[in-house]
């Protein structure tokens, strides 16, 4: 028997008209290259996005147009979510920290219309736009007076075309199934992979995203997403702002300044924050430099790659902040779990919390997950075994965007993530490593990223990994690669003996390597690979 209620799809529009009829008086604050703080409310956001629509309409764009922006977290970025995404077309946030020849192949893949900019990018552009040739014009999102010199074909300027469109009336309402959003995942090896989000999609996302188990976010907020418009949504922030009135601010290009974030956290009165944790360590340093605080944050969700213990611990202790952290990817929209408390751990201290905390949390409900062996056999949730995490749920991607090849990463209607977990029986995940950069001594795998956890907290580490390198009698050992001020025998000592008692004795990284940097993503991970090629004739002292 068929329920009786409204079949109402679910669209990023009711999200939108929501946030104008109940909390259009709510303020987003932005940071952009033409304005130092430009303050505007909901209402006049919305009002803007219709204006997008109509231009989109009166540029020609067809009615599934993929529309690209080059963008950093800002209102017209903001403006373009929706104005792109409800009027039935496709947003594709293309990361400008690709390699130009990663660009030119997914705005052609993605078969983008148009390009919509921000100023800074346009030399970017101009390097690649003749081989885009299926781009019909570019768009710079500024005013006549920040217009820039340029010699990109069609180009146009974001306001100019804005005060002059008619707003749409309303939005037009279609199959909740509608793709609303593209996002290429770096894709370390092969092609970048689109994962193409639907409406229906984003909206149950959203909902998970405000649970109080989640990021459970309130009218009451004031949300700051550091986490890139380019990358994953910014983890639905923008979303999730809007359905619930929580006042927005975005750091714009600024957005690894560490005294901006700081600054814009204690006057704009941000309550939350989200981020990986690459954008935290400068923030942590600076405010131990200059001895200010984050008053009135009281949590930040962390995730992207595993958060170090340091990090959540100095969080709390210095400024009473609690790290959600969280892990997720670019398939599953992107929030997979978050580590909150339940009945059994709210009371956990000393080193149990420790162990817990650097948890990566619970499954949010709509997301299903379980561990696998080698032959696909599910694993018990007990806490000791891992195994390759499956997930499947509403907001996992089914296949990717007009595959080369049948995907190699689904099983049966589960979703491989590349990672290895272990789940206990309360399903609390632990991400001991990416399948790709697990380490496999004597036939056992080491968890790299338990390691850097204490490495982590020496208070000479700036930043470091853990990388499995080959090795003639045990097929690979653990190196130790370190950033500090304070590189020496004397350190790479003292950090061997801190692993004692903490880790079982044949996990302790046989060598400590210094550099001066790490190798990066284009999302601000560690890049273990490039590591690894960087060590590439590296040989271990007992080797
Ligand atoms: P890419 O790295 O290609 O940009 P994603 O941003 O989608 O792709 O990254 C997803 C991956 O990041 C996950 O599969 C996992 O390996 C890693 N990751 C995300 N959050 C965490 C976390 N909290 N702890 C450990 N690893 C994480």
């Amino acid at each position: 028997m068929r329920g009786l209620m409204m079949d109402t799809p679910l669209l990023l529009q009711n999200i939108a008209e929501h946030a104008v009829c109940n909390h259009g008086g709510r303020e987003i604050v932005s940071v952009t290259a033409d304005h130092d703080r430009h303050r505007y409310t909901f209402a006049a956001a919305m009002e803007r996005a219709r204006r997008v629509t109509a231009l989109l309409d009166s540029l020609g764009t067809t009615p599934d147009a993929r529309i690209a922006t080059l963008a950093w977290n800002d209102f017209r970025h903001l403006e373009l979510y929706f104005g792109v995404s409800c009027s039935g077309r496709v947003l594709h946030t293309i990361n400008p920290r690709l390699f130009a020849e990663q660009l030119v192949y997914i705005v052609n893949h993605a078969e983008d219309e148009w390009v919509f900019f921000d100023v800074a990018f346009t030399g970017l552009l101009e390097s690649v736009a003749t081989q885009c040739p299926g781009v019909r014009g570019y768009v710079a999102m500024t005013d006549a007076a920040h217009m820039p010199e340029s010699s990109l074909p069609n180009l146009h300027c974001y306001e100019t075309l804005l005060a002059a469109a008619q707003p749409v009336a309303g939005w037009p309402e279609f199959d909740e199934n509608t793709a609303s959003s593209l996002c290429y995942t770096s894709g370390t090896t092969g092609h970048p992979k689109g994962v193409l989000y639907s409406h229906r999609s984003t909206v149950l996302h959203t909902y998970a995203m405000a649970l109080p188990d989640s990021a459970g976010l309130s009218a009451l907020d004031c949300v700051l997403p550091i986490v890139p418009m380019f990358h994953v949504n910014a983890w639905g922030y923008p979303y999730a702002a809007l359905m619930v009135g929580a006042k927005l601010v975005f750091p714009g290009h600024r957005l690894s300044e560490p005294e901006l974030l700081v600054d814009l956290i204690t006057e704009e009165g941000v309550t939350i924050a989200g981020g990986v944790p690459t954008v935290w360590l400068p923030v942590l340093d600076y405010l131990r430099r200059s001895g200010r605080n984050l008053a009135p944050l009281n949590r930040t969700v962390i995730g992207g790659s595993a958060c170090p213990l340091a990090m959540i611990e100095e969080f709390r202790e210095a400024h009473d902040v609690t790290v959600l952290h969280g892990w997720g990817m670019t398939e599953m929209s992107p929030v997979g779990t978050v580590n909150r408390p339940n009945a059994n751990t709210a009371d956990l201290a000393g080193e149990a919390l420790r162990a817990h905390v650097v948890r990566q949390g619970r499954a949010l409900p709509g997301v299903e997950l379980r561990i696998v062996d080698e032959d696909g056999e599910e694993l018990p949730r007990d806490g000791s075994c891992f195994g390759a995490l499956q997930v499947r749920g509403p907001w996992v991607c089914a296949d990717y965007y007009h595959p080369e090849a049948p995907s190699a990463a689904h099983h049966e209607g589960w979703f491989d993530t590349g990672d290895v977990a272990i789940i206990d029986a309360d399903g609390y995940v632990k991400i001991t490593d990416r399948t790709k950069d697990v380490i496999k001594s004597g036939g056992e795998w080491i968890s790299s990223i338990d390691l850097e956890n204490v490495a982590m907290s020496h208070p000479r580490v700036r930043e470091c990994a853990v990388i499995g390198l080959p090795h003639p009698k045990w097929q690979e050992r653990p190196l130790l690669v370190v950033v500090s001020d304070a590189a020496d025998d004397a350190l790479a000592a003292e950090l061997l003996a801190m692993f004692e008692g903490r880790v079982a004795k044949w996990w302790i990284p046989n060598d400590v390597a210094f550099v001066e940097s790490l190798p990066h993503t284009a999302t601000g991970k560690v890049s273990k690979l490039n590591l690894r090629r960087a060590f590439d004739e590296y040989r271990f002292p007992d080797a």
